[in-house]
């Protein structure tokens, strides 16, 4: 691979953010070099939570936005989650299957009704997309750098006109650590920095975790509220500037592309039951060799393309 190719990202995002931080080489591997493995040794528990993703946002995309009925919308919901989820085969004993999907979504729609849901899409609501300027230049370009991402629902509760995040997340199970675990979470810090734009002194906005518990046993539903204060979200913006600095700085010093991000090993290669995907460079005195193991395949947080 000629150094040429190696790129650095205009758009960034949580996940870029949290390669980052989970490792430097990591965040070079998949994001300035875009090697990615095979979509079959992605997990399946992200394969899973991508297909019912697209199975809730198309529901209400028909109720919302096409005027379909709730039935209606929950048919076309697990129509589109079923293609999202394609022919994969999952592991022996593995609850993320298609029977599973569709019991998933249907139960979604159960639990959260369209047509009785307190909390209803703003306008554009459904998959809400947001772009922010940062103050911090890209490497090559000297343009700056722009943090975006897209919500699952930025919506306004009926109720009580405050604005709430909607954040649907799959789970096996809804453990203490389940619930606590949000109350640092970076995505949804940027989601209510954004969504403080709509939001008055007197009605801040909230967040909302929809959990989807995943089991052959059946669906289970919980919810938990989220809320961040204005030093969260002045402490989340600051960490995001400083790790950006580090980020550009890697890229522009470099000599030697590998040995300019650093190897954060540990706990770091084995996430999510799984190993790195690229600790067969890591472990290699001649990584280039193992190169054509990975297509290349860049991460674009603003057309989602991989
Ligand atoms: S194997 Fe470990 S050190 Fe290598 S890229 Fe992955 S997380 Fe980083």
């Amino acid at each position: 691979m000629e150094s040429n190719e190696w790129r650095f990202p205009l758009y960034i995002d949580n996940t870029i953010m949290k390669d980052w931080r989970r490792c430097p080489q990591y965040f070079m591997r998949r994001h300035c070099q875009g090697l990615q493995v095979n979509e079959n040794e992605l997990s399946i528990d992200l394969h899973f939570g991508a297909a019912f993703a697209k199975g809730i946002e198309t529901g209400r995309k028909e109720f919302f936005w096409n005027c379909a009925s709730s039935s209606m919308a929950a048919e076309a919901g697990i129509e589109a989650a079923l293609k999202a989820y394609g022919n994969r085969m999952p592991p022996p004993k593995s609850a993320k299957t298609r029977d599973n999907l569709i019991d998933a979504i249907c139960g979604y729609f159960r639990q959260w009704p369209l047509d009785e849901d307190n909390l209803v899409p703003v306008e554009n609501g459904v998959e809400y997309e947001f772009k922010v300027t940062l103050p911090v230049l890209h490497p090559i370009t000297d343009k700056f750098l722009v943090y975006c991402g897209r919500m699952d629902m930025l919506a306004r509760d009926r109720d009580t006109g405050a604005i709430v995040v909607v954040d649907e997340k799959t789970a096996s199970r809804f453990t203490d650590s389940w619930f606590s675990k949000w109350d640092m979470d970076t995505q949804l810090t940027g989601y209510l920095y954004v969504a403080s734009a709509f939001g008055t002194d007197d009605l801040p906005p909230q967040g909302q975790i929809r959990g989807i518990g995943i089991s052959n046993l059946g669906p289970t539903f919980v919810r938990t509220a989220i809320h961040r204060t204005k030093h969260a979200i002045d402490l989340w913006w600051m960490q995001l500037v400083r790790d950006l600095k580090e980020m550009r700085n890697a890229f522009k010093d470099l000599v030697n592309m590998e040995s300019n991000f650093a190897y954060r090993m540990g706990e770091s290669c084995y996430t999510y039951q799984r190993p790195c995907e690229y600790t067969r460079l890591c472990t290699s005195p001649n990584p280039d060799a193992f190169l054509d193991q990975y297509e290349v395949r860049f991460w674009n947080p603003v057309n989602r393309s991989k």
